[in-house]
């Protein structure tokens, strides 16, 4: 069934009550150290990307640095994160992209950011929303699809466009961006993918799964 908004608007305050920093666990400094960030966290987690990064932009320490790696190199310093030989390969030509089409600068819109290799929908959600602060922006990663999909905010579906359109849908724009880092946080914390910690989870007057179970 449908959500309410007002049952929307509460999952969104009880998630801010829960989470109020809602920040992005990547550790990052520049705009484009988010991006290549973004990139190594895929079929990766945050703690591992947070572990290689500070070698990794001391060792490159500008954009140029990086679009003038040695692509070998690179791949030395984030092989731990898997994939690394086509990680390293899209840092390093996004680097030169960044510098020859976009004036040095991480793009704010999301044609010119799929533009750049490596990244996709995901990465580019991220950036115009931790970045720019675009409204209505939604990252549809892994815990943001299962929870969304639980709560009921979305019809289920795992198809990361589909939940981007249904949240868009209902989430207040201004609020979607930190939604989804709250996502984040309590899928690792409670909601988690095996067994969801619905005892001690407060969303419960909210959520679909929990009532169904209960039926
Ligand atoms: Fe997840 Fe259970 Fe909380 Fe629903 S009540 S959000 S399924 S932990």
């Amino acid at each position: 069934m449908k959500k309410k908004k007002s049952e929307v608007l509460a999952i969104v305050e009880e998630l801010k009550r829960l989470y109020p920093d809602a920040l992005c666990s990547l550790r990052y400094g520049k705009d484009y150290e988010l991006l290549f960030s973004v990139r190594l966290a895929a079929q990766c987690t945050d703690e591992r990307v947070n572990q290689i990064t500070p070698a990794l932009f001391a060792r490159f320490p500008t954009l140029e640095s990086l679009a003038n790696a040695d692509v070998a190199e690179v791949e030395e310093y984030i092989r731990s994160t898997g994939f690394f030989r086509a990680k390293a390969r899209d840092i390093v030509a996004a680097s030169r992209m960044l510098l020859d089409e976009y004036g040095g600068k991480v793009p704010g819109t999301m044609e010119e950011l799929l533009r750049l290799p490596g990244v996709g929908r995901k990465t580019a959600n991220l950036i115009l929303g931790d970045i720019y602060h675009t409204p209505g922006v939604v990252v549809a990663d892994t815990h943001c699809i299962r929870i969304s999909g639980r709560l009921g905010l979305t019809d289920g579906t795992k198809d990361p466009a589909k939940v981007e359109t249904q949240l868009r849908a209902v989430l207040p724009p201004e609020e979607s961006n930190n939604f989804c880092h709250r996502m984040v946080l309590h899928g690792r914390a409670v909601c988690m993918a095996r067994k969801p910690d619905c005892q001690n989870c407060t969303l419960r007057p909210w959520c679909s799964y929990f009532s169904d179970s209960k039926a």
